[in-house]
């Protein structure tokens, strides 16, 4: 097996409209290079504030959009993405997921704005639709050499519970509240995995493009005082490759080798601390909850962060979010963190937090291999 350290990326999206308005709230990042530093402002007698410096296997600076620096969606998609589609086809299990405080570009970096079927290189797609297009380009360049089958599944996590998007039973139709709930269960050699979810075979980009939409539709969404539902749940669209080489001179079957792997493409809850708005009863467990799984998301990143110490105890099983990704998370998976941040002043706590957390990730050794499968 391949030993790969967690890859760390860092997005910095644009000032909006409100930040750009406020005398209050200039911008407090810049970038060097792969280095973000973030600086505290003048101290009342005019010297300089503060400067922290951190330092990332990449960085993305924003422009405004429709900047004639060209797109930068495809530019994050090629410089955090595109590797993994790589490491995909070679049978090996990949992951991306965004982390950052809400409004801070994490569905926008993993979906993004339109509906293009077709995704060019100026159109503001996120990296899932170019991710699942150029796999499906991937595969018509192998076609006759490998035969590939492609699976996909969505669901988000949302108060510690599991909800299949792309579920069409009966149960679906309901109102969004009583939606049925799924369990995590531990597969003897598979690992863990999410009881009942539904899985859906795809033959080109146009059908899987259906079922993100389909999914997209049913993520949560009702409206809690500044912050939506969405921005507490966790999103994770799962793709499944299973690949057999095709030559005609075996006939054998078994000699057949056949490899799978398995992406998940995740887009987490906003990352803030319990914002003050929701103050009672259910939204109140919302928060909590969203939180905790977060809090538990930390101590796993810090548990691998630290794992020089033989034997720390890496606590996946408390929570949901921790549990499935657990292979993701210093197992067998290439894994990319995207970190988004705000450039603004006004955010300058959430951001340096986002920036030492993605700092510590940094430090998290995966170890991948192909999973080869010659009986399939
Ligand atoms: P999050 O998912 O982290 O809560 P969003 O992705 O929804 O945040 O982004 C908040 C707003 O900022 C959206 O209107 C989005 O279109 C815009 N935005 C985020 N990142 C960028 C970017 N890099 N360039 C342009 N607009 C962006
Ligand atoms: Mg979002």
């Amino acid at each position: 097996s391949e030993v790969s350290n967690l890859k760390v990326a860092v997005r910095v999206r644009p000032m909006n409209a409100q930040e750009c308005k406020s005398t209050l709230s200039g911008s407090c990042v810049s970038v060097v290079g792969k280095e973000v530093i973030v600086s505290a402002g003048h101290t009342a007698d005019g010297s300089a504030g503060v400067c922290h410096t951190f330092n990332y296997d990449d960085v993305f600076w924003s422009s405004r959009r429709g900047n004639a620096d060209g797109n930068d969606q495809n530019a994050v998609f090629q410089g955090t993405a595109l590797p993994l589609v790589d490491v995909a086809f070679e049978g090996k299990n990949c992951c991306l997921f965004a982390y950052g405080q809400t409004g801070s570009g994490k569905s926008y970096s993993m979906m993004g704005l339109d509906d293009d079927i077709n995704i060019n290189a100026s159109s503001e797609a996120g990296i899932i639709p170019r991710f699942c297009q150029e796999i499906f380009q991937r595969i018509d360049q192998l076609k006759g050499k490998v035969h590939v089958e492609v699976e996909v599944s969505y669901f988000e996590i949302y108060n510690e519970k599991i909800h299949d998007l792309l579920a069409i039973s009966s149960t679906m139709l309901n109102t969004s509240n009583q939606r049925e709930t799924l369990r995590v269960r531990e597969h003897p050699l598979d690992g863990p995995y999410v009881v009942n979810l539904s899985t859906h075979p795809v033959s080109s980009y146009l059908s899987l493009r259906n079922w993100l939409s389909l999914g997209n539709s049913h993520r949560a969404t009702a409206a809690t005082g500044m912050n939506d539902k969405s921005s507490r749940s966790h999103s994770i669209f799962n793709i499944v490759l299973n690949m057999s080489e095709m030559d005609a001179n075996i006939t054998d079957s078994a000699n057949i080798q056949s490899k799978r792997s398995k992406i998940s493409l995740v887009d987490l809850a906003g990352s803030e601390r319990l914002s003050q708005t929701c103050t009672s009863g259910n939204r109140m467990k919302e928060g909590v909850s969203i939180n905790s799984s977060l809090l538990i998301l930390g101590r796993v990143i810090a548990a691998l962060a630290d794992s020089k110490k033989m034997g720390t105890f890496v606590p996946y099983r408390e929570s949901v979010l921790t549990w499935l990704l657990r292979e993701n998370l210093g197992g067998n998976s290439r894994t990319v963190m995207l970190a988004t941040i705000s450039p603004a002043s006004i955010h300058i706590d959430e951001t340096i937090a986002t920036l030492r957390y993605a700092c510590q990730a940094r430090s998290i050794v995966n170890r991948v291999k192909v999973n080869e499968d010659p009986h399939n």
